[in-house]
């Protein structure tokens, strides 16, 4: 049977287009993916000396505020709630984070009410004489001072950047809010939970319809792969891989960081007692520890053994490096300005997902954006086309 349409990449944004292409317009969907699993960075595996269910790009904690995609992901898997809850080491001391009334009064050693810790940040932070905080360093240093920006943020945006911190733009640091509670959730949304058979089972119920294809291991811009770019033009394509690459990086490389993780197995049950484990000092090389065994507390893990995964962070600039977060860097933002020039003009193909638009997205916001993408473009397209069999 020929494709009606072909998705490139099997990621969340891809299901999402090829499950409603498939049950909405009926449309035979051809699903490619140059690795050799779905799902794409949102990707789980047992470990397997543990069992312990480990993510492999990085620990992903499912949230969302919006009801039509939790109702839409609820079709094809069961959650179990789960909220993340962020701790900092920080001169072999341990704080809660993101920043609250718990970390304010562990570091000043207060006790402090939240209308007396904001006083005390306000006055802290009236020390900053800096002109209008555009930049990272100097947003923090005038939200909560500079000594809570050393302790916290200073050494662990460094690692995580590799940049002056002065030339990283401010909303960097608006993401990560200040709360006056004892509330450590990462996440303020109302949904937060964990797919309870594991991310890999989810993406499988994606795809398992009968109008959906999926093949793995094929690079839809390598010359000799079994479907390429050649059907470009032929038949509709949703393409959510790099931007940059599917042009041959006509306009310039986009750059990204990368992450690197190191993998250990600890003879003990519990390593340390929580999923993450921040390290806010600039001497510790690494950005943070995760303790996947702790994502789900419910399970029946060993008690004699616990896998983490230590996380350190740079530029991806060596071949083969995965594409984690957008630097978006002056140039970049140039880059990309001509790179949507090319899209427009590309017949039938639709760029989508974090790599196709060259944005930072979480997974509620994949699949919110794939939504949109059938809503707005391809099911008015496909309306005015003759689908047969
Ligand atoms: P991807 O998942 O990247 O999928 C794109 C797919 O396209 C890949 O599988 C790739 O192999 C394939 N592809 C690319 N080029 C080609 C080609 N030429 N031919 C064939 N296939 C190709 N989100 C959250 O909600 N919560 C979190 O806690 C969270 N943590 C994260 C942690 C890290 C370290 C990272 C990097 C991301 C995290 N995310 C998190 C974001 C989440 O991973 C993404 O939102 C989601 O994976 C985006 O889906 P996507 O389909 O757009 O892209």
């Amino acid at each position: 049977m020929s494709p009606q349409l072909i998705v490139v990449g099997a990621g969340l944004f891809g299901l999402t287009v090829a499950r409603e292409a498939a049950e909405r317009h009926g449309l035979h969907v051809l699903v490619l993916d140059r690795r050799s699993h779905l799902g794409g960075n949102a990707w789980s595996e047992a470990d397997p000396e543990t069992g312990i269910e480990v993510h492999r790009y990085g620990p992903h904690f499912f949230h969302t505020n919006n009801e039509r995609v939790w109702t839409y992901l609820n079709r094809f898997t069961a959650f179990t709630p789960f909220s993340y809850r962020g701790q900092s080491n920080h001169r072999g001391e341990i704080f809660p984070l993101p920043v609250n009334l718990a970390t304010i009064n562990q570091f000043y050693r207060a006790a402090m009410s939240p209308d007396e810790a904001r006083a005390r940040l306000r006055e802290e932070a009236s020390m900053y004489q800096g002109g209008p905080a555009t930049n990272f360093e100097d947003k923090a240093i005038s939200l909560i001072g500079r000594p809570l920006y050393e302790a916290f943020f200073k050494g662990y945006t460094t690692k995580q950047w590799q940049t002056d911190l002065r030339l990283l733009p401010a909303e960097t640091l608006t993401r990560l809010p200040i709360r006056y509670t004892y509330d450590n959730r990462w996440f303020n949304d109302k949904y937060q939970a964990q797919p309870a058979d594991g991310y890999a089972a989810w993406m499988r119920s994606m795809a398992d319809h009968p109008r959906i294809e999926v093949r793995l291991g094929v690079d839809f811009l390598s010359p000799t792969a079994e479907v390429n770019r050649g059907v470009v033009g032929r038949v509709p394509v949703v393409y959510t891989g790099p931007v940059d690459e599917y042009f041959g990086d006509a306009e310039g490389r986009l750059s990204w960081r990368t992450l690197d993780f190191h993998t250990e197995v600890h003879p003990t049950g519990d390593f340390q007692g929580t999923a993450i484990v921040n390290y806010a000092d600039v001497e510790v090389p690494w950005t943070r520890i995760v303790e996947y065994r702790h994502v789900h507390p419910e399970r029946d893990y060993p008690a004699d053994r616990t896998v983490t995964v230590k996380e350190f962070s740079r530029f991806a600039d060596t071949p083969g490096d995965e594409p984690y977060y957008p630097v978006n860097a002056v140039e970049d933002r140039a880059r990309l300005t001509r790179y949507r020039a090319r899209m427009e003009a590309e017949p039938l193909v639709w760029f989508g997902g974090r790599l196709g638009t060259y944005q930072y997205l979480d997974m509620h916001m994949a699949v919110a954006a794939a939504l949109s993408l059938m809503d707005n473009k391809l099911s008015p397209y496909l309306q005015t086309q003759t689908v047969g069999d």
